[in-house]
């Protein structure tokens, strides 16, 4: 049969019918264990109890309204954020792609206020992924992604990653934001040094360029802090969050200082769906489970533990693994050519495990952030079934 869907994603011919924490199940009631979890978004897993309630609940109620009216649920989500992050004022979106273009037009806008209207430049890495809105594939500079949509936009330069001299020669006052992962997701998951974020940080604080971090795939708990820059201290002026913070519902948001949304006023940005009631009581639900004590000690324990794990298979396959990369549940292993990640990927997911692809030829894990350590290891031993048949 032939599909009427736009052919942007070839996906395998495999249909889940039903998803319950770390596992999928099919109409045969298949059971694949889910490693990747919708590319690190059902960060309580599939189905989690007090989600479910929470979507049910105001499902019931009330849907939609806009932002022409007030949902108290977007400030009682906002103040959560904001009580436990650097920021005072948040935006709410349906997806990351919309979090980045908000917090690359607020720090324009920043400097345009200030009477700098031609201070636009934005410094971004190698290896980024912003999303795929036309500021996004401008930011995220992989050629694949803007090539035969028109020109590139002015206004954007890409450096290499962690590279303390690039960084120092690409920050000046003409540069209005830095752009970065704290830990690039599709790049191939490598994670910024501590000290290169608070050397990103000192630079913007000398040129007056402001600090955006992209934490869209490694916030919302996964590196076992609620958002992954926390473990450098360098803390950001925007930050642009989406994927886990919804749990499988889609929900984004950036963050910021008062000192920089405040020139957001009426009329200068907007959204129908942003901040729904829905996305609301899922956000709060979700927030709430990871502020339990202990939740993002598990996942720093989980973390340590898949990584001691896969630093086993790297020891066991010498010739097919480079590397093992990542921070906490954000995780997988660089191969080594002529092995393919993808192939590796099928191959796991042949045997039951649900992996990813990242550039770089790393095989990307982004579990749910409930994983039990019998979980961990029944991934490891499939990867280890996957990488042997490889060879
Ligand atoms: C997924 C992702 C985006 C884009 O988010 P969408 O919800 O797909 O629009 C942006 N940045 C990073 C780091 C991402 O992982």
């Amino acid at each position: 049969m032939s599909s009427h869907l736009i052919p942007t994603y070839a996906p395998p011919d495999l249909v889940f019918e039903r998803g319950e924490g770390v596992w999928l199940y099919d109409a045969n009631g298949e059971a694949w264990l889910d490693f990747i979890a919708g590319i690190a978004v059902d960060a309580l897993g599939h189905c989690h109890p007090a989600l479910v309630k929470a979507l049910k609940d105001q499902a019931d109620k009330l849907w939609h309204v806009s932002n022409m009216f007030k949902v108290p649920a977007r400030e009682e989500l906002a103040r959560r954020y904001c009580e436990n992050s650097f920021a005072d004022l948040v935006f709410f979106t349906n997806s990351g792609t919309e979090a980045i273009e908000g917090a690359l037009k607020a720090a324009r806008k920043f400097h345009a206020d200030k009477g700098d209207e031609g201070r636009i430049e934005i410094v971004t890495f190698q290896g980024a992924f912003h999303g795929r809105s036309y500021g996004a594939i401008n930011a995220g500079g992989n050629p694949a992604y803007m090539k035969g949509f028109g020109p590139h936009m002015e206004g954007f330069t890409q450096i290499p990653f962690a590279d303390e001299e690039a960084a120092r020669a690409a920050i000046t006052n003409k540069t209005a934001a830095v752009l970065i992962e704290p830990v690039q997701g599709e790049g191939g998951l490598r994670a910024a040094p501590d000290e290169y974020l608070r050397l990103l940080r000192t630079l913007c604080n000398e040129t007056g360029a402001l600090l955006i971090y992209d934490e869209i795939q490694c916030g919302a708990g996964r590196t076992g802090k609620m958002f992954a820059h926390e473990w450098s201290g360098a803390l950001p002026d925007i930050m642009a969050v989406a994927k886990g913070v919804g749990g499988g519902f889609p929900l984004g948001a950036w963050l910021t200082t008062t000192e920089v949304g405040a020139h957001m006023v009426v009329g200068t940005h907007g959204s129908t769906y942003g901040g729904n009631p829905l996305a609301m009581q899922v956000g709060i639900a979700l927030w709430d489970e990871m502020m339990k004590p202990g939740f993002l000690d598990h996942v720093t324990q989980m973390g340590q533990f898949l990584k001691q794990q896969m630093a086993g298979l790297a020891d066991t396959y010498p010739d097919m693994i480079e590397d093992v990369r990542g921070k906490g549940l954000l995780c997988g292993i660089k191969l080594r050519e002529p092995f393919v990640n993808r192939e590796i990927m099928v191959r796991a997911r042949d045997r039951g495990l649900l992996t990813g692809a990242a550039g770089d030829n790393v095989l990307r894990m982004a579990p749910p952030l409930i994983i039990t350590e019998e979980h961990a290891r029944k991934a490891i031993r499939i990867l280890d079934e996957a990488l042997a048949a490889s060879r």
